[in-house]
């Protein structure tokens, strides 16, 4: 996928539109389509589960077809209902765990179940998990991610919000799961909670390949990285692939074309899809 920057305007309801910066929507695209092609059960799903949400739709159609100029109006004409409109411009830059809970709120990682004897069930949809990444920076990624993800599946003791009692709350695992780690690599908020020293980039092949949710075993999918120029103000994401024959692709939607990296390659991961 090209980036919206590089793009001529589109024209929608009789207006020209430019898409600036689409590079946080174009790596989960990226990474979604690439399982939609690789998966037949990830494909299944889609298919029956997610059909009539506008976000699967528009990666069937890059699926099906690949890029072409019906696939960049979808993406325009979807991108104006996500993000402000200024003029005749819309900016797509944004950090990227804040687009996914927009992109996948009817198709979430998790689903939190909130049992309450006294009143009610509430199910909260959870597109992208916020985990604690003490582990990680402790035993690095490739230990510290599996720890991290149980201690946010673990069952907790909360309140009930309408009558105050004491309730357990359970995550269930979805279809895909994405996890934000962000935090994990951000030099500044790593030497706020000590970890000064801790290194702000990993090689593709520190990334577990398989992670254990509950009962189930998940395969690593892709991740999304973030590098960020001092001279900028956003930064810029990239999308990596690892695809069903064991092999990572670079998707940067800057450049003309994906290409296989070698799982040396040091990225500074953002966000991290099973
Ligand atoms: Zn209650």
């Amino acid at each position: 996928i090209q980036n919206g920057s590089l793009l001529p305007p589109i024209k929608i309801n009789k207006t020209k539109i430019q898409v600036l910066s689409t590079c946080p929507f174009d790596a989960i695209t990226e990474i979604l389509t690439t399982t939609y092609v690789d998966s037949v059960i990830y494909k299944q799903t889609v298919d029956t589960k997610y059909k009539d949400l506008i976000f699967f739709q528009i990666i069937v159609q890059y699926a099906t077809n690949g890029v072409n100029n019906m696939f960049y109006f979808e993406r325009a004409s979807y991108l104006l209902t996500l993000f402000d409109e200024q003029g005749s411009i819309i900016n797509c830059a944004c950090n990227i765990s804040n687009l996914i809970n927009k992109l996948l709120v009817e198709a979430p990682s998790f689903k939190q179940r909130s049992t309450c004897t006294k009143c009610h069930e509430e199910i909260k949809n959870i597109a992208i998990a916020d985990i604690d990444s003490k582990p990680i920076l402790q035993e690095g990624l490739h230990i510290g991610l599996q720890k991290s993800i149980d201690i946010f599946l673990s069952r907790k003791d909360i309140q009930c919000k309408s009558c105050g009692i004491k309730i357990i709350s359970e995550i269930d695992a979805d279809t895909h799961v994405l996890i934000d780690v962000e935090h994990a690599y951000h030099s500044t908020l790593l030497a706020k909670i000590g970890f000064p020293d801790a290194p702000t980039n990993v090689s593709l092949s520190e990334i577990p390949i398989h992670l254990k949710i509950k009962a189930d075993n998940y395969r690593l999918i892709g991740i999304i990285s973030y590098d960020s120029y001092a001279e900028q103000e956003m930064g810029h994401y990239i999308a990596y692939c690892y695809r069903v024959i064991n092999i990572w692709e670079e998707y940067d939607s800057l450049k003309n074309k994906c290409v296989t990296v070698m799982s040396h390659k040091l990225v500074r991961p953002s966000v991290i899809a099973y």
